[in-house]
């Protein structure tokens, strides 16, 4: 992934002429905290855990986002997904930066008590390397509300009583009572969804009728798929790490999330459609074809089989850097990653401003306000696409890093 995302910025870098001096600092991450912690599992045994937080840039405004609990995190993986922050935020036009980080595990191996055990050590091995003006961390792959909600109660609890409240915006994605928001589980599908509608009504089309496949069913895969059926397009092939369906009739959205729901979330064993290989998935004739599962997944080995039209990124970087030489070649569509699954840290936007203003904010209110900002960002993006006749991944990494230029020659290089 650290490859891909560097490749996609010198692309940038070369296209728009960027100062050589901005460039350096840009290559650069500004902080990789690695730690090692100590917990003690259900057994009794004490076990070593590697967390990561890499802190990329923060010109535009404190670090944000994501923790992954995965056993592939690496230190590699954590600075790429650092990197497509800092770029996603000043796409959207927020006043953040990009951080990203989480711990080498898989959670499936560990109890739910280890599993609060080891998050509420983790935020306790960070210290004040994170902050709620400083890098605000965020649920991402196998992380979650209840995540979060350790995380902010460790963090509070080792703050002075007078403090405490004050430091309730330490994390974004918290449990709605506990400071959450509301619609911020549905934020990154949401956006996910309303860009492909978007991009269909900028062809005069619309979903109804159109078929997509998704791989991943969790936050993101699921959500975006709620949204997507219930404007009638029909889900027909869906692959997590368990199991790969399909259906060419259509595959019932809320049916297979009940099905998930008492089996931690995989997909295996759903009854109405058909189990197929891993390696025909990508393959399957679709409308549209949504990665929503992890980093890496559309490369040069399976671009060619592709038959989707548009590629919507709810991953983060799934498609490498000659995975998507391909499909361009193809007149295949891609709606990137720091465009498309932007929802997620715009409804982390909105819950950290709630938090710090003592508001509370209603469901209705917070899907009019993602759904403008959203918009926006798309209609900003597609006039760059159409007026430099140029693809969806280079139009929004020129607004993006263009951005972050202005920020540095008007703020100059201290001292
Ligand atoms: P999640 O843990 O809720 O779900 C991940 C899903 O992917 C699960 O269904 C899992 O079984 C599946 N999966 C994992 N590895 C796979 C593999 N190798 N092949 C097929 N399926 C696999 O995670 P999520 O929060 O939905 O995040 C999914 C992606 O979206 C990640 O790339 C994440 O960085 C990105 N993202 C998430 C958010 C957010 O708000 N949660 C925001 C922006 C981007």
């Amino acid at each position: 992934m650290y490859n891909t995302v560097m490749q996609q910025f010198t692309k940038t870098a070369d296209a728009i002429k960027l100062d050589p001096e901005i460039r350096k600092i840009l290559e650069a991450t500004t902080n990789e905290i690695v730690v090692h912690f100590p917990v003690k599992l259900d057994s009794g045994k004490i076990k070593i855990f590697t967390g990561y937080r890499v802190q990329h840039n923060n010109v535009l405004g404190p670090y944000k986002e994501g923790l992954r609990y995965h056993p592939s995190l690496n230190i590699g993986d954590a600075k790429a997904l650092a990197m497509w922050m800092t770029w996603k935020t000043s796409l959207a036009g927020l006043p953040y930066g990009g951080a990203k980080g989480g711990i080498q595990l898989d959670p499936r191996e560990y109890s739910l008590s280890e599993l609060e055990r080891i998050t509420r050590r983790f935020t306790y091995a960070l210290g004040d390397n994170i902050g709620p003006e400083y890098d605000i961390p965020a649920p991402d792959v196998n992380t979650n509300e209840q995540t979060m909600a350790w995380i902010s109660d460790t963090y509070m609890s080792a703050k002075p009583s007078s403090e405490r409240s004050r430091n309730k915006h330490i994390v974004t994605g918290k449990p709605v009572g506990s400071g959450g928001l509301e619609g911020r589980d549905r934020s990154t599908g949401f956006g996910v969804f309303l860009n492909i509608k978007l991009w269909y009504e900028s062809q005069n089309e619309n979903l109804d009728g159109k078929t997509f496949i998704v791989q991943g069913f969790g936050n993101v895969g699921y959500w975006t798929s709620y949204f997507l059926s219930k404007e009638g397009a029909i889900l027909i092939g869906v692959q997590d790490t368990h199991a790969t369906l399909y259906n060419k009739n259509g595959i019932d959205v809320a049916n297979l999330h009940n099905h998930c729901k008492p089996r931690k979330g995989s997909i295996k064993g759903y009854a109405d459609a058909r189990e197929i290989t891993s390696e025909e998935f990508f393959g399957l004739e679709c409308n549209i074809l949504i990665p929503a599962a992890m980093g890496n997944q559309i490369t040069c080995d399976n671009a060619h089989k592709i038959k989707a039209e548009l590629i919507a990124e709810g991953a983060n970087g799934p498609t490498d850097f000659e995975g998507e030489s391909i499909l361009l070649d193809r007149k295949i569509t891609i709606i990137p990653d720091i465009l498309c699954n932007s929802g997620g840290v715009i409804g982390s936007y909105f819950e950290w401003l709630q938090n710090r203003n003592g508001e509370i904010w209603h469901l209705e209110e917070v899907m009019l306000k993602l759904e403008k900002k959203m918009i926006e960002v798309f209609k900003k993006t597609e006039l760059i696409v159409k007026e430099n006749h140029i693809d969806w991944r280079s139009a929004a990494y020129i607004m993006a890093i263009t951005r972050i230029e202005t920020v540095y020659r008007q703020r100059g290089i201290f001292p």
